[in-house]
């Protein structure tokens, strides 16, 4: 008999071990397989009957696969890091309504597939709230990618010269959240412009976005190329519509700002910030030195 043609009868007695191994490869549930033996003991030592013992089992199997669940989600999201709001210091930012953001934290607006908008300046955090709002849907089951306004307009001019636009534009919509981050950093092309309101325009009410943006709505139109095209877009990607105001200090430089002061003075640093686990470098801002307040 050989493993990767067990037979249900004959002579396993010999293999079982083999065999369950095999089965349960085959069942997909590494857990079980990993942890049968082990739990085996703790249940003989606990007295656990049979039940008990398989309940066990199959309760870390679930646990286990709810995890790489989200793991997966987290991967294919494409977060430049992980950030939460676990790291996030609101004293930080006073302006901004914390109530609000733990709100959303609880991602029911992705349910009612409802947008958010992160407005500001540069360094206070909006891409820092958008990854921590990425992260937080991740972990309630909903589907997520994050991309660079810029990035996703090249994304979309690449598909179309290539006649596979109504492909990216299906995988666009098919996710729950999208989070389209640094919108006005990069001036937009013409067509790379209507390219992403088409995009906005397709999710209107069939799925969240998260937009964050240095700029105020007014110069908008300078990022979109056109007046029109703009008022239909903010129209309705504002109809239903959380707006995070995120104007303040830039947090970088305070940070730099601190490190350079001697010991003595207390540094407005809160604990753990900054130490957010790292997927990938962290894009930094293309335009951030000429957007930083003087
Ligand atoms: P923005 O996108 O608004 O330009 P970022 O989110 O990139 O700003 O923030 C710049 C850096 O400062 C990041 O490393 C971010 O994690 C950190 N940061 C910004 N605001 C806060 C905050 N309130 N608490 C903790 N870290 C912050
Ligand atoms: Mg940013």
């Amino acid at each position: 008999m050989t493993k990767t043609d067990p037979t249900p009868s004959g002579t396993m007695a010999a293999v079982p071990a083999e065999l369950l191994a095999h089965h349960l490869k085959q069942l997909k549930l590494p857990t079980i397989l990993r942890e049968h033996e082990k739990v085996a003991r703790e249940a003989a030592r606990d007295g656990l009957d049979h039940v008990r013992y398989l309940l066990r089992l199959v309760e870390l199997e679930l646990l286990d696969r709810e995890r790489r669940v989200v793991e997966r989600r987290i991967r294919e999201a494409r977060f430049p890091a992980v950030k939460s709001f676990d790291t996030f210091d609101f004293a930080a930012i006073p302006g901004l309504n914390k109530m609000l953001v733990l709100e959303l934290a609880r991602c029911e607006y992705v349910a009612r597939r409802e947008n958010v908008i992160a407005l500001g300046n540069s360094g206070t955090g909006k891409t820092h709230a958008a990854l921590a709002l990425g992260l937080a849907a991740c972990q309630r089951g909903f589907s997520t990618l994050f991309v660079t306004a810029h990035a996703l307009s090249s994304q979309l001019m690449e598909a179309r010269d290539e006649k596979r636009l109504l492909k990216l534009q299906a995988q666009l919509q098919n996710v729950k959240l999208l989070i389209v981050d640094e919108l006005g950093y990069v001036p937009l092309s013409q067509v790379g412009a209507e390219l992403l309101f088409e995009v906005f325009s397709q999710r209107y009410e069939r799925g969240s976005i998260i937009v964050t943006s240095n700029l105020p709505f007014e110069e908008w139109p300078t990022v979109f190329r056109s007046e029109r095209l703009t008022g239909a877009l903010l129209d309705r990607l504002t109809h239903h519509v959380h707006i995070l105001e995120m104007n303040g200090e830039s947090y970088r430089l305070k940070q730099s700002a601190g490190r350079r002061r001697p010991a003595s003075v207390e540094q407005n640093t809160p604990p753990g910030a900054g130490q957010d686990a790292v997927a990938a470098p962290a894009q930094d801002d293309p335009a951030a030195p000429s957007n930083l307040p003087s």
